[in-house]
């Protein structure tokens, strides 16, 4: 409970109740992929997120103008389970390979998730979020990843960010 469905969001980011200002922060977990060359990144990776799984990973919404904070979960914001957020500062469960398994070939496409800041205003369209961990930091979960060149895949089973039991709920 306590997650942001889009009328929530929206009415979050309308107005602070505060301060009247319509500028805000957002931090929120979102998908990203990233291409993978004997377990080291080749990039920063690219998002992967469509608008619903950015509002379904909303922890935080914090005004610009006056800090007020309009929302705050400390669920996590993959599977909900209460207190998850702080279990997603860890580093991620599910590590990346040097090597396929299966082929050893050397590129692998990993999909994680990312903690991100995006800052709104109404009226504007947001510019793309930033995030604030990337593949091999604390705070980027490895949710998939698959081999470049044969059949291999993998997926995390439990929750990728707290570690909570599957099965997990359904994402937006
Ligand atoms: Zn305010
Ligand atoms: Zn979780
Ligand atoms: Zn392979």
């Amino acid at each position: 409970m306590g997650q942001l469905d889009e009328a929530g969001f929206a009415a979050a980011i309308a107005g602070c109740a505060g301060c009247g200002g319509t500028g805000f922060e957002i931090t929120t977990y979102i998908d990203r992929q990233v291409s993978v060359m004997l377990g080291d990144p080749n990039d920063d990776g690219r998002w992967t997120y469509d608008g619903e799984k950015l509002i379904d990973g909303v922890s935080r919404i914090t005004c610009l103008g006056c800090r007020r904070v309009g929302f705050s979960s400390d669920a996590c914001p993959r599977c909900h389970a209460p207190g998850g957020l702080a279990l997603a500062a860890a580093p991620s469960r599910l590590a990346v390979p040097p090597r396929c398994p299966a082929c050893r070939g050397t590129e692998l496409t990993v999909i994680g998730m990312a903690p991100a800041m995006v800052r709104t205003t109404a009226g504007t369209r947001p510019p793309p979020p930033t995030p604030s961990a990337l593949l091999g930091d604390d705070g980027f979960h490895v949710m998939a990843m698959a081999c470049d060149d044969c059949e291999w895949a993998t997926v995390t089973d439990p929750c990728p960010l707290c570690g909570a039991p599957a099965p997990l709920r359904e994402r937006p």
